[in-house]
């Protein structure tokens, strides 16, 4: 048998539960699906803090339990342990949990499942297949959810954000770190915190070092690197982690055969974070893997008053393609609609210096604009306005994004 809610919310982060609280504080029926056994999302196991847009950032478990426990007082239904299988109609989920097979039909989906790093098999690393290879999310559940023993001497691949927050995880589960091994001339992360692990920790940073090969038969007994120059070296260590290179959690989307952004391999939508199907909208990591844990709370936001409009029967426009174009490597929302304000959200492969950024449609120019910062790294968010969306002539081709 069908049961039938008003809104179906499937992940419950931070964008799933915001989206969830404010729907479900208007009075309308709403269900959260959430496969893990508590709700939270990524923050759940990040035990540093820098969570929340507030004087004293939180901790990830507080910040989860913050968001959780406002969707449940606000009348959201949030049942963890329940994964989302598949579709069985337009806007019909197919779930198994606790209480088995289910199908759940909804006036509106909204898909908040997130992202993932991707392993060591999907990054095409040769050599054996031994025990002790993580990636982040492996290592600060095994961490700090189930107090699991990850090994002694540990490599940690990459240098971004997330590869830092694993080398405290390390440290923290009272291993060393041997070393970060990055293929870039740089640490894509604050300066500070490059010196901080240099001269506090004493953390080796190899850049641009490639890993080529794990070593190990049953555990891993070190890794192959290569310098760009020719120079090799094997680094012995227990465990290796496989830290950033994200990719949405987009199975979901895939199986439901929404129109993916070739970008950022999420769904497309537009300002109003509406998918290609009626009644679909998506919102957090999923769109852009991976940005601030406000970032997607806001997407949540600004759903929840889409599905809003949608229950009151608001139209689905299709929109018009945003594409941004070399060296700027993604954008979100990547179709614009009239009167969608959220501003777009994008990324550059290189770093730009003083970057203008150039709005255009079938050759004619709709808005110029400098962003915030003077120079701006590669995998930083660059923000760009929503001002020029009434510009955009419905029936014209693409609006490109480039650089001026
Ligand atoms: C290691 C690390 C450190 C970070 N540190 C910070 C930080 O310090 N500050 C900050 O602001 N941001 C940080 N971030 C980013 C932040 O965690 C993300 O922006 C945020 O979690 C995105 O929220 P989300 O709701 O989109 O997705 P997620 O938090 O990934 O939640 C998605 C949820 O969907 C569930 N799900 C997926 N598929 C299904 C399905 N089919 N059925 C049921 N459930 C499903 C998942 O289990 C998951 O719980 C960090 C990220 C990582 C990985």
């Amino acid at each position: 048998m069908t049961r039938q809610v008003d809104v179906l919310v499937v992940g419950a982060g931070p964008a799933g539960l915001v989206a969830a609280s404010l729907l479900a504080a208007t009075g309308a029926r709403v269900e959260v699906l959430e496969r893990e056994q508590q709700a939270g999302g990524v923050p759940r196991h990040c035990a540093h803090r820098g969570f929340g847009n507030r004087p004293r950032a939180l901790t990830g478990p507080a910040y989860a339990r913050l968001l959780a426990d406002a969707a449940v007082r606000a009348g959201a239904d949030v049942r963890t342990g329940v994964t989302a299988l598949d579709w069985a109609g337009p806007r019909t989920l197919a779930t198994v949990g606790p209480q088995g097979a289910q199908a759940l039909a909804a006036r509106a989906v909204v898909l908040a499942t997130g992202a993932r790093e991707r392993p060591r098999a999907a990054r095409l690393v040769p050599g054996t297949r031994p025990a002790g290879v993580y990636t982040t999310g492996e290592l600060q559940q095994a961490v700090h959810l189930y107090g699991q023993h990850i090994g002694t001497r540990v490599v940690i691949v990459g240098a971004e954000d997330v590869s830092y927050a694993a080398a405290d995880t390390v440290r923290t589960a009272g291993a060393d770190v041997v070393a970060l091994v990055t293929d870039r001339p740089r640490a894509q992360t604050a300066p500070a915190r490059v010196v901080e692990a240099r001269l506090r920790h004493r953390t080796p940073l190899l850049t641009c070092t490639t890993v080529t090969e794990l070593l190990g038969h049953g555990r891993v007994s070190g890794v192959r690197v290569r310098h760009r120059d020719g120079r090799t070296a094997t680094l012995p260590c227990d465990t290796v982690v496989f830290t950033g290179d994200f990719v949405p959690d987009h199975e979901l989307a895939r199986r439901g055969a929404l129109t993916l952004d070739p970008g950022t391999r999420g769904p497309t939508v537009d300002g109003a974070l509406r998918t290609s199907r009626p009644g679909v909208f998506a919102a957090g990591s999923l769109l852009h893997a991976v940005e601030s844990a406000d970032t997607a709370a806001r997407e949540g936001a600004h759903a929840a008053t889409a599905v809003r409009d949608w229950l009151a029967d608001a139209e689905w426009p299709g929109g018009v393609p945003v594409i941004a174009q070399t060296p700027l490597s993604r954008i979100v929302p990547n179709r614009v609609t009239p009167g969608c304000g959220l501003p777009y959200l994008l990324r550059t492969a290189v770093p730009l210096s003083r970057p203008v950024l150039q709005v255009s449609q079938d050759g004619r120019r709709l808005h110029r604009e400098r962003p915030g910062p003077r120079t701006v790294p590669p995998h930083r968010p660059l923000t760009l306005g929503a001002g020029w969306a009434h510009r955009v002539d419905p029936k014209g081709g693409p609006v490109r994004v480039t650089l001026a």
